[in-house]
């Protein structure tokens, strides 16, 4: 069994999402500290922290690298990206330009 990451305060609500997507792709998985997180504030801070481990150290590999994908989509998500139409920049969440109409490619 091994330790694939400790989430940070503001990836604490992604927890359950990603064992969920972990566990769809066969691997077996639990977050350490689920439960503390929602109840913060009553246990040290610093223990509150989300941790994911993998329970088949074989498959540790394959985890992070879903992990990765995760976290890559992710920031495709917030990165702005510029209209090539009319060079107008845009916000990552906006799937069109506002400006021309373009659709992102
Ligand atoms: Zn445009």
């Amino acid at each position: 069994m091994k330790r694939l990451k400790t989430f940070s305060f503001a990836e604490g609500p992604q927890a359950g999402m990603i064992k969920g997507l972990l566990e769809a792709n066969g691997i077996a998985c639990f977050i350490k500290n689920e439960r503390l997180f929602t109840a913060m504030g009553e246990v040290p801070f610093v223990e509150c922290f989300p941790e994911l481990w993998i329970f088949d150290n074989d498959q540790v590999e394959r985890a992070a690298a879903l992990l990765a994908g995760v976290t890559a989509a992710d920031a495709a998500i917030s990165e702005s990206w510029t209209c090539p139409d009319c060079g107008e920049v845009l916000e990552g969440h906006f799937g069109q330009c506002w400006n021309c109409g373009r659709a992102r490619s």
